[in-house]
């Protein structure tokens, strides 16, 4: 059984079919469709594997899980773009972090990586501007709604009921089952997944381990470019990342669709609620647990600038559009229309360590999901097998 039906634990369903074929799978989903938190508002990007640690779960994770995604929507007909990234460095003091990229993503087993100079990059983006750049052709687009729900739709096909309106509200062990309660009733089975995004540390605190992270939300806001000016981006165009912040910088996002559109964003502010989509959500209980959580004060006293920053360019359209002309001069903010919002959950350690990979935690008959940030949509098909594979040794 499954609790969470975004895209790892629909993923990590097919992946148990895959391993056991025959299984009686159930996945539990609180709201009425799949795909409604972080999977259904996220930037549509499939990341290519150029950020992350070689050898970490993160950089496997996303190649392999790219190679699946892309084969999975190439047989499901989920349409997908391989349409390529820009990384712009904008100024010389970013130009060794942008070596450092390039290396990074060598190690990964990126080949189509191209080093550019100025007049080399408005070739692919004439109206980006910067010192340096590296192209990266590997990066695509897709929509992760229309992927989650294909998932969804062959796990049905193969005998996996996906249950919406099925909120898992307390779990229990019985000798050799575990029981899980919901709003749509009782489930009892053999292995307990977690895959609860937003909710991951408390599903896996309901169904009784004693976890030292917690899930701290950062929403993540974006504009639209208007129509009109939608053309000064061709696909994708990124700062060069600050290595201490665990998000991307604001960056530019061609949306995968008939209509030509592209986001700028997300930012990375602190969220008053977990699944708070607007600058005045705001949930008692969410709040109370980000601020009597250590690991939250001490990575507040490290990150407190950056964090200003973010919340700086949150309230103020000038702001955010000067990040914006950074990497395209002509952008002003007459040119930004709000968009919409997305809510990640970063799982920080009590030590104040922002969890950079993904992470797990195991107890008998159950695999708990705790940290599946970006690029965990692309990756979503290799963790489902990493998850499977240690569910399965409890079938
Ligand atoms: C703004 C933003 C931009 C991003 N951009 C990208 C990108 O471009 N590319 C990329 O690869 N990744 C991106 N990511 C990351 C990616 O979206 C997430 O890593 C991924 O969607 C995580 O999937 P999930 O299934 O773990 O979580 P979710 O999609 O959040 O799913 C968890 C599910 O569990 C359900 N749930 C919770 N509690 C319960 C309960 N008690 N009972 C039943 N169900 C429950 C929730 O309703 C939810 O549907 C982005 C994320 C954000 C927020």
């Amino acid at each position: 059984m499954i609790v969470g039906g975004g895209i790892v634990g629909l993923a990590t369903a097919l992946a148990l079919l895959d391993a056991r074929p025959g299984t009686t799978a159930v996945v539990l989903e609180k709201e009425a469709e799949v795909a409604a938190h972080q999977t259904g508002r996220n930037s549509g990007v499939i990341h290519a594997g150029l950020y992350y640690r070689p050898g970490s779960m993160k950089a496997r994770a996303c190649a392999r899980g790219r190679m699946l995604l892309e084969r999975f929507c190439e047989a499901h007909g989920v349409p997908f773009e391989r349409c390529g990234k820009l990384v712009v460095a904008t100024n010389a003091a970013e130009v060794p972090r942008l070596d450092e990229l390039e290396r990074r993503g060598r190690a990964n087993g990126l080949t189509g990586m191209k080093r550019l100079e100025p007049g080399e990059l408005r070739e692919y983006e004439p109206n980006a501007a910067g010192v340096a750049a590296l192209h990266v052709a590997e990066t695509g687009i897709v929509d992760y709604r229309e992927v989650a729900r294909a998932y969804r739709r062959e796990l049905e096909a193969r005998g996996v009921a996906v249950v919406t309106g099925a909120r898992a509200t307390a779990i229990a062990r019985r000798t050799g089952d575990v029981v899980v309660e919901s709003t749509a009733g009782a489930v009892e089975a053999r292995v307990l997944v977690g895959c609860a995004g937003l909710a991951s540390d408390r599903v896996a605190r309901m169904a009784g381990l004693d976890v030292d992270v917690a899930i701290v939300p950062f929403r993540g806001e974006y504009w639209m470019l208007a129509p009109e000016r939608a053309h000064l981006v061709k696909n994708l165009v990124y700062p060069v990342p600050d290595p201490a912040f665990p998000f991307l910088g604001v960056h530019f996002t061609r949306r995968i669709g008939e209509a030509r559109s592209v986001e700028a964003g997300p930012n990375a502010v602190l969220a008053l609620k977990r699944e708070g989509y607007t600058r005045t959500s705001f949930d008692a209980r969410d709040a109370w647990d980000v601020a009597t959580w250590p690991g939250f004060w001490r990575m507040a006293g490290k990150h407190w600038r950056a964090g200003l920053g973010e919340q700086w360019r949150s309230v103020s359209r000038a702001a955010f559009a000067r990040a914006c002309a950074a990497l395209v001069p002509a952008i002003t903010e007459r040119d930004l229309a709000p968009g919409g919002a997305g809510v990640r959950a970063q799982a920080i350690a009590r030590s104040g360590a922002l969890v950079d990979d993904f992470a797990f935690a195991e107890a008998e008959r159950m695999v708990h999901v705790l940290n599946a940030p970006s690029p965990a949509a692309t990756a979503s098909l290799a963790i489902g097998e990493e998850v499977a594979s240690r569910a399965a040794a409890w079938l």
